[in-house]
């Protein structure tokens, strides 16, 4: 049975793994981190686990606390050297709290610290999804945040809700629950007058990107409701369930499932059937090594299920090698697909426009019969 409401995500059968991630702001206030509150939190997973649940945690509060340790201000975000020397400090103290916290219920924390390219490279990907596979088997509750004090501005994810979304992804999770600072997403700005909570959202659309406001309300983390739209986006491809919820309760978990407080992202039928792994952590891709521009023909074949033949591309941007991930691009610049390229760069540019016939002079070879496969192309 697929979750339907808030309530299932209290449920074994429903929700057998829930990732939970925790924003900065619950975890850190001004006299530092919040022990009584974090406290309440594990004694609901620790219920979560009575229940049989299995959860993966995914913490932020690394740059906050170690700002707090360091004295730096800016909350250790005014560069990126202060960042990752505040996260070297405040990692150590969060996950010897977690770790602490989780032991007094007789539960055994295991820290992973990530990067970007861990979950953008296929190999290193698949080799996350299989330690958190058997930690989860060995009992343990994962731990996870971004490796902030070797990730540079170019490779991090900046903020812990697409990690959590790409985590899920890996873990294969049932749900992902985004403990904010906020109830759920509003229609417009929460503090303009009339702005109505969205109980549930079908589809990341258009229409929804729209409500989304850049401002963080605690100015603590780095994720904002875009963030946790985009991290909608990334589990709605894996056909995982993400919740928005607000954290700043005494028993957060309890205000969301058993109230109904939040707001429930179901993910939209992609024509009766999820995509498959492989084309979720491809279509969760991040960072991608080019673009190919397409024409409105090409753009509704897409649509239809066709591949992408050379005759519908009219740019090819960035350099790319043949099998590398790259964008797919209407005119105007809106990324209608992920895929992998069946050519490099160069020679994408060179059979552009041209049709199969008159591809093979060009290339000095027989051509594909796409530039990219429908099998490793995914829709957004
Ligand atoms: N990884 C960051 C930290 O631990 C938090 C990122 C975020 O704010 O989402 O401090």
């Amino acid at each position: 049975m697929p979750i339907a409401a808030l309530s299932d995500l209290a449920d074994k059968a429903q929700c057998p793994l829930l990732v939970i991630k925790v924003g900065s702001a619950l975890l850190v206030g001004k006299e530092g981190v919040r022990r009584a509150w974090l406290t309440g939190l594990v004694a609901e997973i620790a219920e979560a686990r009575g229940r049989g649940q299995q959860v993966i945690v995914v913490s932020s509060g690394a740059i906050a606390l170690g700002a707090a340790t360091l004295g730096l201000d800016k909350g250790g975000r005014g560069s990126l050297a202060d960042a990752q020397a505040a996260a070297a400090v405040g990692q150590i103290a969060l996950s010897g709290l977690w770790a602490e916290l989780l032991g007094s219920h007789g539960l055994t924390a295991a820290q992973m610290l990530l990067t970007l390219e861990d979950l953008e490279d296929r190999r290193r990907y698949l080799n996350v999804t299989a330690t958190i596979t058997r930690l989860l088997d060995a009992g343990a509750v994962p731990v996870i945040n971004e490796n902030d004090s070797v990730a540079t501005q170019e490779i991090r994810f900046g903020d812990n809700d697409r990690l959590a979304a790409r985590v899920a992804q890996a873990a294969q999770a049932s749900a992902v629950l985004l403990l904010s600072d906020i109830d759920g997403l509003y229609d417009r700005h929460p503090k303009e007058p009339g702005a109505q909570m969205i109980p549930v959202v079908e589809g990341v659309t258009a229409e929804v990107k729209a409500m989304a406001s850049a401002d963080s309300n605690s100015g603590m983390g780095s994720g904002g409701m875009i963030s946790k739209l985009q991290a909608a986006g990334i589990a709605e491809l894996a056909g995982i369930c993400l919740v928005i919820g607000n954290g700043q309760y005494e028993r957060p978990m309890a205000r969301v499932t058993g109230e109904g407080i939040g707001t429930l992202f179901l993910p939209k039928e992609r024509k009766g059937r999820k995509a498959s792994a492989r084309k979720a952590w491809l279509g969760g891709r991040l960072r991608l090594k080019g673009s190919l521009v397409i024409d409105a023909g090409a753009a509704s074949a897409l649509q239809r299920g066709s591949s992408l033949l050379a005759k519908g591309i009219t740019e090819v941007e960035g350099v790319f090698e043949r099998g590398d991930p790259v964008a797919i691009v209407d005119g105007k610049g809106q990324v209608l697909a992920h895929g992998l390229s069946e050519y490099d760069a160069a020679e994408c540019a060179a059979i552009t426009g041209l049709h199969s016939s008159e591809q093979a002079e060009v290339l000095g070879y027989a051509p594909r019969s796409a530039v990219v496969h429908r099998d490793q192309m995914v829709l957004k």
